[in-house]
């Protein structure tokens, strides 16, 4: 067993943030059915199958300008005066170009047979009536002609299997002419909070309570990722009811997801309760927020677990669940967030043990250019710095950070979709 495994032990380490990922991915399993859906159904399910293109795009040589369709070898030294024989819009396949003639074309219509060579319009001299036009010199074989199969040949993987589609990939399915697709079923992720102290939003809050809102952060967050979310709301502080809802919850689900009780005190029955019915493995990461995560199996359904603190809930979510729930969806590019790095508009002095996520947003500084800022709180229980913020900064183990140092920032458009 490695080091990261055996973290929650307390004469280890903490265990490296992206250790703890590479294993926790490690046992991540994409799922094996598929179903085929129509092309607007795809919007963020995952190819099972590539896409092929079964035609050449653009099927056919096309014009890439308005203008005059003509044989090249007519130009001499001076241009040449052409007779315009026929007007062709897209849409229309136009006749034979014989020598001395030229054919009025538009953007995107087929190229008429003879004709090899397009003149944009801003250099022709039409007569009045249209019935000529005067071309310059300088027109080579194939300009402002966009060939068959220039984008596209036939039988090119357009899409592979593996990608999370979005909408330009449904634009071009559609552009080869490709109407359904095969795609993984949905992922089902059981969430569920645990948790005395938790009223629902809508009732009013008996003397101890607090709102549930991990139910909502995390059931929205799985299903902005496409998942089918089983929402098994929240079960009470005893051994018993953990263990029948997760029994439950591995039933029915891919993955669980849960808040709360994963700490080690009286009242925290999540970690017997996995260990009761499958493997547990609680890693003590060296992040901030966050620090503990709950990671196993009930039955053979994996298992994420988190401490109940809103702030690390979203956080660990974010990071971990995500990527987890990527790979199980059959993604198979990168699944990690990527960072951008970004100045600094904020001056962090005080080294870290653990790698922080801070609360951040992205701004532009007074000079203009992009800046990143971070919420004076580093509580893990404050939700309305996550409203606050457009995406979290991060900040290396042991690194301090003046004011115009460049910062890894990670949007939350790259966290939430
Ligand atoms: P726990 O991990 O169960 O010890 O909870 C840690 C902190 O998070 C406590 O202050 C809990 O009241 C709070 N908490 C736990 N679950 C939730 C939840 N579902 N929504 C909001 N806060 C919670
Ligand atoms: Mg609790």
């Amino acid at each position: 067993m490695s080091d990261t495994h055996d973290c929650c032990q307390t004469h280890r380490p903490l265990a490296n943030m992206d250790q703890a990922l590479d294993l926790l991915l490690s046992h991540a399993r994409a799922v094996t059915g598929t179903e085929r859906v129509s092309l607007l159904a795809g919007l963020r399910r995952v190819l099972a199958a590539p896409v092929v293109s079964p035609i050449a795009v653009p099927p056919w040589d096309n014009s890439a300008m308005d203008g005059y369709a003509l044989r090249s070898a007519d130009l001499g030294s001076d241009g040449a005066r052409l007779r315009v024989t026929q007007r062709i819009p897209a849409g229309l396949q136009g006749m034979r170009v014989d020598p001395g003639t030229a054919a009025r074309i538009f953007t995107g219509a087929p190229i008429p047979p003879g004709a090899d060579a397009v003149a944009m319009q801003e250099v022709c001299t039409p007569d009045r009536g249209g019935g000529w036009v005067e071309i310059p010199a300088g027109i080579a074989p194939g300009d402002n002609i966009r060939s068959a199969g220039e984008d596209i040949r036939p039988g090119t993987v357009v899409i592979p299997a593996g990608t999370r589609l979005d909408p330009q990939h449904l634009g071009l399915a559609a552009s080869v002419g490709v109407a359904e697709l095969s795609v993984y079923r949905r992922l089902r992720v059981a969430v569920l909070s645990s948790g005395d102290e938790l009223a629902s939003p809508g009732e009013p809050l008996g003397s101890g309570q607090i709102y549930n809102s991990n139910r909502y952060t995390l059931c929205a967050l799985v299903a902005a990722l496409g998942c089918e979310v089983i929402d098994l709301g929240t079960v009470p502080d005893t051994l018993e009811a953990t263990m029948a809802a997760l029994s439950a919850a591995a039933s029915v689900s891919d993955l669980i997801l849960a808040s709360g009780g994963v700490s080690v005190g009286e009242e925290d029955h999540v970690k017997p309760a996995v260990e009761h019915l499958g493997t547990l493995e609680l890693w003590q990461i060296a992040m901030r927020p966050g620090k503990p995560l709950a990671f196993g199996h009930v039955a053979r359904t994996p298992f994420i677990g988190s401490p109940g603190n809103p702030v690390a809930v979203f956080v660990a979510a974010c990071l971990f669940a995500r990527p987890f729930i990527l790979v199980q969806q059959g993604v198979s590019g990168p699944v990690r967030p990527q960072a951008l790095t970004v100045r600094a508009g904020f001056d962090w002095p005080r080294p870290d043990k653990r790698r922080e996520f801070h609360r951040a947003r992205l701004e532009r500084g007074s000079d203009g250019e992009p800046e990143v800022l971070v919420h004076p709180s580093r509580s893990s229980g404050v939700l309305s710095s996550v409203t606050w913020a457009n995406g979290l900064a991060v900040i290396a183990e042991g690194r301090v950070v003046h004011r115009g140092d460049p910062v890894p920032f990670i949007p939350f458009s790259e966290l939430l979709r």
